[in-house]
């Protein structure tokens, strides 16, 4: 008799480890402000009821512990937001000065250890969920071991490595001396001229991991080439391109300086425009009417324009690029905000730190975007830009427990955002929340 008991209770036991149940701890947010990604009101005193991993209710009033098992955090003095969620990073590299030799230096072992920084700031800093927009594979690799739980760091839905045409900007191999290159890069490398390698470009990525595809619609900033700003793909390629990423399930996000590139990437149906910088009204009103989301990346702008004033900063070929297109994007938003374009919060950190993305909030407040518009747009807008309304991206039951927190009321000073106390991902605390 007893072994038979003792039998169940191992039955139980395991079955127990397997549906989690029994282990799942209760955490409670005692939320002096609570602002839940979606509504411009902000609440005052609110439970979140936190069960595992996922929000399980958001309560009026402060909820006591029914038990001694639960723990409660208070954060009575704070304003609780969801984990803000940033559309452009690269969170394999940081620019320096040493940057363009580093291309010839750093191994993709060295990039990934880089990463494992990066992504903790990009955490700690309250970034709970970011799209990178294009490394060498590691960024890929990375995101799949936070998933694990072996890393610390924000969600990650990954391009791999961006689409650029032979000498586009991505091209990872722009500026070399010939007699270095063993090959030219092709397709399986992400450069691709033509529908037919277009297509296999993608089909590639998406064998590699990829989660979203890069492309680069026009010239840019930071590739050594004169042109910063002129059309790359044409309309036939990026639209094989986009119809390619539909049949496997992934979107595709353009890199664009320059209109005319910029309206054929939008023409073929991307699903963002990424930095915008030259966007006219015309192309504002054709964003509109193809429900393309812009994402700003105010803050690399503004960093590479004055990094070129520091002289040798960047290569020659670089620096009137830098010092003529960055600083162009701010008042682009301001105009395509008030214009009632899409607007995705996105900075393209790793052309500045890591862990720095908050600044963006200032520079879009700034511009003349509202502060709670300027959170929805990292929050519940991203969330449905990602097509993951349903896991991220708000404070409402059912979703992951992804919530940050600052000590002042955003509304009245954005640059709090830039000193976040509390972060939790998944619900597990990385970062404060006294108990
Ligand atoms: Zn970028």
């Amino acid at each position: 008799m007893f072994q038979y008991l003792t039998k169940i209770t191992a039955f139980s036991f395991l079955l127990c480890l397997f549906t989690v149940n029994c282990f799942t701890q209760i955490k409670i947010l005692h939320c002096g402000y609570l602002i839940d990604g979606k509504n411009k009101k902000i609440e005052k005193e609110v439970s979140v009821i936190i069960e595992g991993t996922k929000i399980q209710s958001v309560e009026k009033g402060y909820v006591e512990p029914k038990d001694d098992q639960t723990t409660v955090i208070d954060l009575k003095n704070q304003y609780v937001l969801p984990g803000f969620i940033d559309m452009h990073v690269h969170i394999e590299h940081e620019y320096n000065k040493l940057s363009y030799t580093e291309r010839f230096t750093l191994n993709e072992a060295d990039k990934a250890f880089n990463a494992v920084g990066n992504a903790e700031k990009t955490l700690m800093a309250g970034f709970t969920t970011i799209r990178d927009l294009g490394g060498t594979g590691v960024n890929t690799a990375l995101g799949k071991t936070i998933k694990k739980g072996t890393i610390i760091g924000p969600r990650i839905y990954s391009v791999g490595k961006a689409l650029a045409i032979t000498g586009g900007h991505a091209d990872p191999t722009n500026g070399y001396g010939k007699h270095l290159l063993c090959h030219m890069p092709g397709p399986e490398a992400g450069v691709c001229d033509g529908i037919d390698e277009c297509m296999k470009a993608v089909r590639q990525q998406v064998k590699n991991g990829a989660d979203w595809i890069k492309i680069t619609a026009t010239a840019g900033v930071l590739s050594v080439a004169k042109d910063g700003d002129g059309p790359q793909f044409t309309e036939e390629e990026i639209k094989a391109i986009v119809q390619t990423g539909k049949d496997r399930g992934v979107r595709v996000a353009a890199h664009a300086h320059g209109v005319e590139g910029m309206q054929r990437a939008i023409r073929a149906g991307v699903a963002t425009i990424e930095h915008g910088s030259y966007m006219d009204e015309e192309t504002m009103q054709l964003m509109k009417q193809y429900d393309t989301f812009y994402v700003p990346t105010i803050t690399a702008g503004r960093a590479v324009g004055d990094s070129a004033k520091i002289e040798g900063y960047y290569p020659d070929i670089i620096t009137p690029k830098a010092l003529a297109i960055g600083p162009a994007i701010q008042g682009t938003f301001g105009k395509a905000y008030k214009n009632g374009v899409n607007i995705a919060f996105g900075t393209d950190a790793g052309v500045f730190p890591h862990g720095k993305n908050a600044l963006e909030f200032e520079y879009m407040v700034e511009a003349g975007m509202p502060a709670m518009e300027a959170i929805i747009s990292a929050t519940s807008v991203n969330a449905m830009v990602l097509d993951a309304s349903d896991e991220i991206g708000a404070i409402e039951a059912g979703l992951f427990a992804d919530i940050v927190a600052c000590d002042e009321n955003p509304v009245d000073n954005i640059k709090t955002l830039q000193n976040i106390v509390f972060v939790m991902k998944n619900g597990v605390v990385y970062k404060g929340g006294s108990k």
